[in-house]
């Protein structure tokens, strides 16, 4: 579905991404994980041609990204940024809207699926009437989400989209968001730095390192079969709840 090949990206001197190669499958969901500074956002914004690559080549359904036909791809990828990205100064409905009015869909047909996905996404109609400020971080983010999917586009990617969410509402909207991707069988790629919510949503899971794949696979296989000591680094630096009791007060 979307395929890298030897990408690199430097900013000035640094790095970013270097010599990346990664198939996103169809229908499955690819997590990027890894620290921060990785090159997970870029690898993301490469994916959807806001950043062209130094060297390599990235291609959607074997269409190689070209500026000629960048406007048309990125109208069948739906991204969600980082911290979610709403407009502050328009409502839950603006936002949400935001391309359909771009593209000049009539007011039926964007009402109708306004009105598909506040149901897809488990929010009440009336919190569109709401500024971005005035929405709960959870509901802000089923906005976001809202305005991914308006366009019904075949592929998601979503960087790092419930970062900012306190733990039990990220557990709810953790458990709609994998529900919708399922029912919709859209093709994903979900960044976090969170190792559980990478094993929880990951098909496929790429752990990146300083610009450059590190290990790719199922979850389990980066878990049992690390293949460096970053690797088992990384996914320890997450500690279990009871790691810091000692054995009396386990018991
Ligand atoms: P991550 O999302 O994993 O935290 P990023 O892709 O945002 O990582 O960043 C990778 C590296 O590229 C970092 O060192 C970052 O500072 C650098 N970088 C990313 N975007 C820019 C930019 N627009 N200008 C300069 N440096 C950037
Ligand atoms: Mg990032």
């Amino acid at each position: 579905m979307i395929q890298l090949d030897a990408v690199t990206k430097h900013y000035g001197t640094e790095v970013a991404v270097q010599e990346v190669s990664l198939a996103v499958a169809a229908e499955q969901t690819t997590v990027l994980i890894g620290p921060s500074g990785s090159g997970k956002s870029t690898l993301l914004r490469l994916m959807i041609g806001l950043t062209r690559p130094d060297s390599g080549t990235v291609a959607v359904d074997s269409q190689q990204l070209t500026t000629a036909n960048i406007r048309s791809v990125r109208h069948r990828m739906g991204y969600v940024i980082q911290e979610g990205g709403l407009f502050p100064h328009l409502t839950g409905w603006a936002n949400a809207s935001l391309m359909a009015r771009h593209l000049g869909w009539s007011r039926d047909r964007i009402d109708a699926r306004i009105e598909e996905l506040t149901d897809l996404v488990q929010l009440a109609p009336d919190r569109l009437e709401q500024y971005p400020s005035e929405l709960s971080g959870g509901q802000r983010q089923r906005v976001s989400l809202m305005r991914a999917l308006m366009l019904d586009p075949d592929v998601l990617l979503l960087d790092e989209p419930l970062g900012a969410l306190d733990p039990m509402i990220r557990a709810d909207l953790q458990d709609d968001l994998r529900d919708i991707f399922r029912r919709l069988g859209k093709t994903v790629v979900f960044v976090t730095h969170d190792i559980g919510e990478a094993g929880f949503f990951g098909d496929h899971v790429a752990l990146l390192h300083e610009g450059e794949i590190e290990q790719e696979g199922r979850m389990t296989a980066l878990v049992n079969d690390p293949v460096s000591s970053f690797v088992t680094d990384f996914i320890q630096a997450q500690r279990a709840p009871l790691e810091q009791l000692s054995v009396e007060d386990r018991e």
